[in-house]
């Protein structure tokens, strides 16, 4: 792709705009950023751009800017569909995502990993195996590092393991990695697309590019992923936990097998340190990905078992009068939380409630009146998820997250576990997640220091 003098328009100078503005600046192309917000809320940003030779139009899009570039880069927190993006488009002007920019200068084998839930942890072990296994590696896209990031320093690395969300696989064009993982689909961000299918869409594009010589990593026990088999270009690795496949990746009374042209690797899971049912599927996709980008078993064996998992994930945080809590701040959503709630037989208390993002509760029926005995509800969202889970179990409202550890602790009986897993994101009352998290990890160590 030749940058040089041509007219690029970034659009949202966040983190990601500002590693775009910067790479695009300096390969010579005449940039221009455009966001809807003043210079008073991007000036870290703009201080991070000082001495580049960059337009800005700060405070809001005008019409000419978008109707005058040769390309548009859109940044991962704007909307693809706002107004003056579809008039660029409708201008014949190519709209496209960070990672579409980033994908035509990155030579090394690019796996992809997406899904409603368990991107992050999938996308850091399976960078955690590569580099185990001696290849050197970039990990970014959604979580840390911008892809660009990797192109503007120019660094060789053999492997790339990118985080991809729904928003980003919009704006491709040609993006085609060399392993694309689909871990599940369940309902997410309606507060931004128009329908469920509009959001399942936007996930698929990840294989639109792939060819016979790619592979599809499926996670075939999620009935929505289950059905685009048939229909992909790529070779299909399905992964299961509940059936044992002659080809693919399973998980079978303890043991994770990979079989696949005549290769078989075992990997007994008694040795791994993450916790939850979840997490099987987590490292089956990690594992599949690095198997068939050369990873021998015996490395990618130790780096799993190595791994302890990330925080705000079913962090186990502390036993408190014998009562185990766990900080789930990063289940911001109802599938995330099914799969928390499954990882316990029983004897729950659930901390959840946050801002609403428009979906049903109701997934969580079964598993609030099994396996939930006290539910404590919070935030914007405490009374919705009242009215569709409140009589099936134990219920009470509260008004902070300090309240809800401490009516946990009063509740709880030793030997139970309390679980903080929103299923709502943080925003009603936290900057997000993870201050969301911290301030429940002070909470219950409140508590702890009560009891010394
Ligand atoms: P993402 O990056 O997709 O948000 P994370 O790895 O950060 O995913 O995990 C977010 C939450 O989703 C976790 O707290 C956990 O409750 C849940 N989760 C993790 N992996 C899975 C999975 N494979 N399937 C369903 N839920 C999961």
């Amino acid at each position: 792709m030749e940058l040089k003098d041509k007219k690029i328009l970034v659009v949202g100078l966040a983190r990601t705009g500002a590693a775009v503005a910067r790479f695009l600046a300096e390969r010579g192309a005449r940039v221009t950023v455009s966001d809807s917000k003043g210079r008073e809320a991007l000036a870290d940003f703009l201080q991070a751009l000082a001495g580049l030779d960059i337009t800005y139009e700060l405070g809001g899009h005008g019409d000419d800017t978008f109707r005058e570039a040769d390309l548009v880069v859109v940044s991962p927190g704007v909307p693809m569909d706002i107004a003056p993006l579809t008039l660029a488009r409708n201008c014949g002007i190519p709209v496209i995502s960070e990672i579409e920019l980033a994908y035509q200068f990155i030579k090394a084998p690019i796996a992809a990993i997406t899904g409603t839930n368990g991107k992050t942890t999938t996308t850091t072990l399976t960078g955690e195996i590569f580099r185990k296994c001696g290849f050197s590696t970039f990990v970014g896209g959604n979580i840390g590092n911008p892809l660009v990031d990797l192109v503007i320093s120019g660094e060789p690395v053999e492997r790339v393991v990118a985080e991809i969300s729904s928003f980003q696989l919009e704006g491709i064009i040609d993006f085609r990695p060399r392993v694309a993982v689909l871990l599940n689909i369940t309902e997410d961000h309606l507060d931004r697309y128009a329908s469920y299918q509009e959001y399942i869409d936007a996930k698929l594009m990840v294989f639109a590019n792939q060819t016979g010589e790619d592979f599809a990593v499926l996670n075939i026990d999620d009935p929505l992923v289950a059905a685009c088999a048939g229909n992909l270009a790529a070779r299909v690795v399905p992964m299961s936990r509940f059936t044992v496949l002659e080809q693919g990746i399973y998980y079978h009374e303890g043991m994770i097998t990979f079989a696949w042209e005549g290769r078989e690797e075992h990997f007994p899971t008694a040795s791994f340190k993450l916790r939850g049912v979840h997490n099987i599927d987590n490292c089956m996709a990690a594992l599949a990905t690095t198997l068939l980008l050369g990873c021998p078993a015996a490395s990618a064996r130790a780096a799993v078992e190595g791994f302890t998992g990330l925080p705000h994930r079913m962090e186990l945080v502390a036993t408190v009068n014998g009562v185990a809590y766990y900080n789930d701040s990063k289940g911001t959503n109802v599938g995330s939380v099914v799969k928390s709630l499954e990882s316990f037989p029983g004897n729950i208390t659930l901390i959840a409630g946050g801002k609403d993002k428009g979906g049903e509760y109701t997934p969580l029926a079964e598993l609030v009146r099994n396996r939930v005995v006290h539910l404590i509800l919070l935030g914007e969202a405490r009374d919705r998820i009242r009215d569709a889970l409140g009589h099936l179990t134990h219920t009470i409202l509260v008004n902070s997250l300090e309240e809800a550890v401490q009516e946990a602790n009063r509740l709880t009986v030793p030997g139970d576990v309390v679980l903080f897993s929103p299923a709502c994101s943080s925003f009603d009352m936290f900057k997000n997640y993870e201050v969301r998290g911290e301030r429940f990890v002070a909470a219950v160590r409140n508590l702890l220091e009560g009891t010394e």
